[in-house]
């Protein structure tokens, strides 16, 4: 079956972000990275400042050097996954295939989507004109009918740009591109194919793939056929989180087991409340513990069906503290972390059910409350410190 693949990716995507929070940046030369006297390297710079040569990865002395009048950014991580994950769910809402394969780029699988979305090429223009008008950034697009051709597409059309690549027009749409443009061609690779006299990826084509073999054994034939545009890989399914955790250091060392079971309730409610929030759910709860002595203990437990709810949060983490809590000394610090993530949207529709569905509705309001007055404004009565406790909330994220 012929397949439509899109590639979207978000245009200097930390920067736009950046002009998102302060409006005042906009039209700015900008480089996100961090302290230009520094030994960072350029994490995204504006378009403005690549006519000076500055580019990601480059040292970022070297960026002030090539453009001293660049404005200098630490940048927001939280802000960007934020914005990844608003990304995310808008493409979701054309096809529950979609991978992203990076923090701003994603690949869309719209094979037969059409009935619902119409052709592929108008949904792609109507997702590129949604990112810009409800989450207010530019993005580019390729489509085609796998993933390295619109990969390439999209390329070609940056900035704010989209390039269809119709079946069958593969290998004529590569034939006069730079290799470089090739994803799989690095330096290397290029460098070595120069000394042949080979500029485009329709040079390397014309070589045949009985040379290639020859130069390069069995990938020769592979580079052959990539060259031409076939490529028959998966849109996978991937989440940008591979885990999400709280953790707590007491003020003084502690072996008070209510100060450990409500430091532990109100982690677990940090915990869930940010998987609700990335509408993620958690099959694995480790605790972490951490005698007076600096000795690290974790013990990790698998739920039979993966949660976002606090209270199964905390049961898991109350009987993992039994477990991992068995020296008679006294603790410095406790944490939780939720893995082996899955999408919420997905159980929801599986699991669907009324004390699911209410469990779910009470969650959404409680968050709706905390994202208004601040994640203290409602808790768990477990979860209360009293002013006798040792506890100390200083819970760090990771
Ligand atoms: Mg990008």
């Amino acid at each position: 079956m012929l397949r439509w693949i899109a590639h979207i990716d978000m245009d200097a995507f930390f920067v736009e972000v950046e002009r998102r929070l302060d409006p005042s940046l906009a039209g700015k030369p900008i480089i996100v990275g961090g302290d230009p006297d520094g030994r960072g390297v350029v994490a995204a710079c504006s378009y403005e400042t690549r006519r000076f040569g500055v580019h990601s990865a480059m040292p970022l002395r070297r960026a002030k050097q090539l453009c001293p009048h660049a404005i200098f950014l630490r940048g927001h991580i939280p802000a960007y996954a934020d914005y990844s994950r608003r990304i995310r769910l808008l493409l979701q809402s054309y096809t529950p295939l979609v991978e992203m394969a990076s923090v701003d780029e994603a690949y869309l699988d719209l094979t037969g989507t059409e009935r619902l979305h119409g052709p592929p090429p108008e949904a792609v223009e109507r997702i590129l004109s949604r990112i810009r008008s409800e989450i207010g950034l530019p993005a580019s697009a390729g489509l085609a009918a796998n993933k390295l051709v619109a990969k390439v597409a999209c390329d070609t059309a940056k900035p704010s740009g989209f390039r269809v690549v119709l079946h069958g027009t593969e290998a004529d749409f590569l034939a006069p591109l730079p290799m470089r443009q090739l994803p799989g061609i690095g330096p290397k690779l290029e460098a070595q194919l120069s000394r042949y006299g080979i500029a485009t990826i329709g040079d390397i084509v014309a070589l045949g793939e009985s040379t290639l073999r020859t130069l390069f054994g069995p990938s020769g034939s592979d580079l052959f056929y990539r060259c031409q545009g076939m490529d028959d890989s998966p849109v996978q399914i991937a989440y940008e989180a591979r885990s999400m955790s709280h953790e707590t250091t007491f003020e003084q060392d502690t072996g008070h087991r209510p100060t450990l079971e409500r430091t532990l309730s109100y982690l677990a409610e940090r915990v869930a409340r940010r998987l609700r929030r990335h509408r993620l759910r958690a099959r694995c709860i480790t605790l972490k513990l951490r005698y007076s002595d600096f000795q690290t203990v974790t013990r990790r437990l698998t739920l039979v069906e993966p949660t976002c709810d606090d209270r199964e949060i905390y049961a898991a983490a109350r009987r993992l503290l039994d477990r991992a809590w068995t020296r008679r000394a006294w603790l410095r610090l406790l944490g939780i972390a939720a893995s082996s993530l899955t999408d919420a949207q997905w159980q929801m529709d599986l699991l669907a059910d009324e004390t699911e569905e209410s469990r779910a509705a009470l969650a959404a309001a409680i968050d709706r409350i905390k994202g208004r007055y601040g994640f203290d404004a409602i808790l768990r009565a477990r979860s209360f410190h009293g002013d006798s406790d040792a506890a100390k909330k200083n819970p760090s994220s990771g």
